[in-house]
């Protein structure tokens, strides 16, 4: 029995790093899908300024489209004004000329604040591209590492595990059976070293009869609270 303990207590070192490689692995896909979810946050951000600069960049060019008319007009009445016959004709021409006139200067000051306003947008994203590129960059980065990560916890575990297998010879079967089912049940550690008086686990205090079971070392005693095997360490009896 006591030999026993000593055993089980390297099992349980090696359980309790086992099981914490275990607890690392499983939040591996959580970390990998934060990050998905970072890269998507910016890359839609992108997406939706990009659709905008594209709907503003259209529409100014249509405005300028629209001056270029207005112009090709003007010009025209240009050429029609010295070949007018009649008084009327000639002060109807100009007339048109001076509404034109004030026409393109509207378009003008308009077509000067969409391109401003394009300008702006394209500063935002030029620096929201470097973001999403920079992100991108980071998220390949992180996952190669995670993904590296998981090969490196696997080969871990499989050694520790072999390790462990090495000491199950030296338990008697009855009790290796218990600790197995405990450490399962119970995150990784089957063991539980009574300390003043209780066990350390659960913080269950123990009675003076099941401390009296622990110190006579001829079988396995558990915790009533929380199933455990409990031990004393010598400086403790
Ligand atoms: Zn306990």
């Amino acid at each position: 029995m006591a030999l026993d303990i000593e055993t089980l207590k390297k099992m349980q070192a090696i359980d309790r790093e086992i099981y914490a490689l275990g607890v690392e692995k499983e939040e591996i896909p959580d970390r990998q899908e934060d990050m998905d979810d970072q890269l998507i946050e910016v890359t839609e951000k992108y997406e939706e300024m990009d659709c905008l600069l594209t709907t503003k960049k259209l529409r100014l060019s249509e405005k300028e489209l629209e001056l270029k008319e207005e112009d090709a007009r003007f010009k025209q009445l240009e050429v029609k004004l010295p070949q007018v016959k009649t008084n009327r004709e000639y002060k109807a021409i100009q007339s048109e000329q001076r509404m034109l006139e004030a026409e393109k200067e509207k378009l003008e000051s308009i077509v000067l604040e969409m391109m401003d306003d394009v300008k702006v947008d394209e500063d935002a994203m030029a620096v929201v591209s470097a973001e999403k590129e920079a992100k991108e960059k980071e998220v390949a980065e992180q996952k190669a590492l995670l993904d590296q990560r998981l090969l490196g916890i696997d080969a871990e575990v499989a050694r520790l595990e072999a390790e462990c297998k090495g000491f199950e010879s030296q338990v008697a079967a009855p009790v290796l059976s218990v600790y197995k089912r405990i450490v399962m049940a119970r995150s990784g550690s089957a063991l539980s070293q009574i300390v003043n008086q209780a066990c350390s686990m659960c913080q269950m205090s123990l009675t003076a009869q099941k401390l009296n079971e622990v110190m006579m070392e001829d079988e396995l005693i558990q915790c009533d609270e929380c199933s455990r095997i409990l031990y004393l360490e010598k400086e403790d009896a």
